[in-house]
């Protein structure tokens, strides 16, 4: 397998592919109110030319590849999409961001099809606060969707809190004793400006470094070693000692972690974008829609890669955020 360096000196293995911008939620920090407009049928990839793209960047050194939405489970035969992911020769490491509404059902079938793990986006542990900030989601059919997951084997399973000042802050510590008794890897994850609708406001964000500190009241954190078990993620990881599970830090914001930055992501409308608070996207859908060959593809890809930005827009305090809503990109 090829390995993929950027100009940046950066290898970028990791793809991730948003399957649908269609969501059974409709969290207040990822889209606004009034929803957002849907793509039409047509103007999503159908799984046949995603697994062409797929195909493509694994042959040229993706080995990670996180399939997410929308909610990716809404997309009908989503588990088969995963199944042939899968049986794509170099993909190393295959997974789903879900909110877990619908994981219940299918977590065996995706165990199945060879989604080894996963990550559940679960913001609140109260559920009518839960359901205010999802506009109506119930939480006990997450925690059903995590016991599933479970049961079914998938490890390890990630529980994503994005972290909201004034919102969710008051559950920081209910969040972290969680993982006392439980397996869980709870990351909290710092409120990003994406889309220009978002609700996004700099009064709303908690560093991690605060919440590293609000958890370190209840009791001291051990560091874990990031690299095993081969997370090579940008979530710094801590654990209560003897504690079941993991804490998480991911600091986009406060602390990012561009200079190894390994990430692509494929939208759902088949654009390919190299940073996720950049416009720049490669249209690839046009180049699978008009017939041409996989150089052409793979000219399109080696381009928009070596146009990767070095860093994100809102450095020294200068906020600058893309104008697709996060919905539309997949986080
Ligand atoms: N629907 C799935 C879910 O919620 O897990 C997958 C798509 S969602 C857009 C992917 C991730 O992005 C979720 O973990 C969500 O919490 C996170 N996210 C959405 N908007 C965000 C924001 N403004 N800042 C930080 N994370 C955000
Ligand atoms: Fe849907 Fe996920 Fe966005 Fe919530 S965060 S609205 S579940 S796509």
């Amino acid at each position: 397998m090829s390995t993929l360096i950027d100009t940046h000196n950066r290898k970028i293995n990791y793809l991730r592919i948003s399957i649908t911008d269609r969501c059974n939620l409709r969290c207040q920090y990822c889209m606004p109110k009034e929803g957002v407009s849907q793509f039409g049928h047509s103007e999503i990839l159908r799984y046949e030319e995603i697994l062409r793209i797929a195909a493509l960047a694994v042959k040229k050194g993706i080995n990670k590849i996180r399939v997410t939405g929308g909610e990716p489970l809404v997309r009908k035969d989503a588990v088969q999409l995963i199944n042939h992911l899968s049986l794509l020769r170099g993909v190393e490491d295959l997974s789903m961001t879900t909110n877990g509404i619908l994981l219940a059902d299918c977590a065996p079938a995706l165990f199945q099809a060879g989604m080894k793990r996963v990550n559940i986006s679960m913001d609140s542990l109260e559920p009518e606060k839960y359901r205010r900030i999802t506009r109506g989601g119930d939480l006990s059919r997450v925690w059903a969707g995590i016991e599933a997951a479970q049961s079914a084997g998938i490890f390890p399973i990630k529980i994503n809190v994005v972290a909201i000042a004034g919102f969710n802050d008051t559950e920081i510590l209910p969040f972290a004793r969680l993982t006392m008794e439980n397996p869980l890897q709870v990351r909290f994850i710092e409120f990003m400006p994406v889309g220009s609708l978002s609700e996004w406001r700099p009064e709303h964000c908690i560093s991690a470094d605060e919440i590293k500190r609000r958890i370190e009241t209840f009791h001291p954190l051990v560091p874990v070693d990031n690299s095993k078990n081969g997370h090579d993620g940008p979530a710094r990881l801590f654990k209560f000692p003897g504690a079941a599970g993991e804490i998480g830090f991911i600091s986009p914001i406060s602390d990012h972690f561009c200079d190894s930055c390994n990430r692509l992501r494929l939208t759902a409308d088949g654009k390919l974008k190299t940073c996720l608070f950049s416009d720049e996207e490669a249209d690839l859908k046009f180049l699978l829609r008009s017939g041409r060959d996989d150089q052409e593809l793979d000219r399109k890809l080696t381009g928009a890669i070596s146009q990767k930005p070095l860093r994100h827009g809102f450095l020294g305090g200068v906020i600058k955020r893309c104008h697709r809503p996060m919905v539309k990109i997949g986080g």
